[in-house]
């Protein structure tokens, strides 16, 4: 079961300002970009990064359409591998985080009244574990090449498709533990800033970019988060 740790991580600033929903015509955009550059360095100098990576590959035996069968006996209720990864041999489970010392921090500066710099500080560890999944989804390709085969773009518990219960059986496909992921009682991983996926690998899978997911979705006329191509 591998797990990786040490993960270097881009952290762009315009995308700690999309994350912050801080948007290009925005007064504040100036003043946000001298507090991130700060905030950088201060996560730097703290060392509030600890990224981690748990995957696992498991056999298919069968793609159902309402779940997916794989190697002992084990199951995932999820319909979208059927309509969007039919022809998927295997499937890779991943789970991510960065570890809980920035989101301490950012409750640090909640608590002290620094809505501003822990508004900030929260948005460069959503771009942190953004990062840390692309990490992942690339290893996992790399992997999945040197078989011959493709990876199909990640799904996530919560999706449409995929319900947000199924993380329970995630959790269990991959050592969580060891990276230090458990779940609450509503599904929610802790450390909150962590991610889930799973990725079909076989012949042709299909990929799609988050601008395209957010040219689908009904959100993307108001999301301040939006990817645009
Ligand atoms: S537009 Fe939809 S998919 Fe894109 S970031 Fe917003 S909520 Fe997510």
């Amino acid at each position: 079961m591998p797990i990786i740790r040490d993960i270097p991580l881009s952290l762009k600033t315009k995308e700690v300002l999309r994350r912050a929903g801080i948007r290009e015509h925005s007064k504040l955009r100036s003043k946000a970009e001298t507090s991130i550059c700060e905030l950088l360095a201060s996560v730097d100098e703290a060392r509030l990064l600890e990224p981690a990576i748990a995957y696992e590959i498991y056999l298919i035996t069968k793609v159902g359409k309402r779940q997916v069968s794989l190697e002992d006996n084990i199951s995932l209720h999820c319909s979208l591998i059927h309509s969007v990864f039919p022809q998927a041999k295997e499937l890779a489970v991943a789970v991510c985080t960065i570890g809980p010392k920035l989101e301490e921090k950012v409750t640090d500066h909640f608590d002290r009244s620094e809505s501003w710099q822990g508004m900030l500080l929260d948005a460069i560890g959503s771009v942190a574990v953004d990062s840390l999944a692309r990490e992942a989804y690339g290893d996992i390709r790399r992997d999945a090449s040197l078989h011959g085969h493709q990876a199909g773009s990640p799904l996530s518990p919560g999706s449409p498709g995929f319900p947000i219960s199924e993380q329970w059986q995630v959790l269990n496909l991959v050592p969580a533990e060891e990276i230090g992921v458990s779940l609450a009682s509503t599904a929610i991983m802790i450390p909150r800033k962590s991610v889930s996926m799973v990725i079909g690998i076989g012949p042709q899978m299909t990929t799609w970019t988050q601008a395209e997911v957010c040219a689908r979705c009904s959100l993307s006329k108001t999301c301040p988060y939006r990817v645009q191509a």
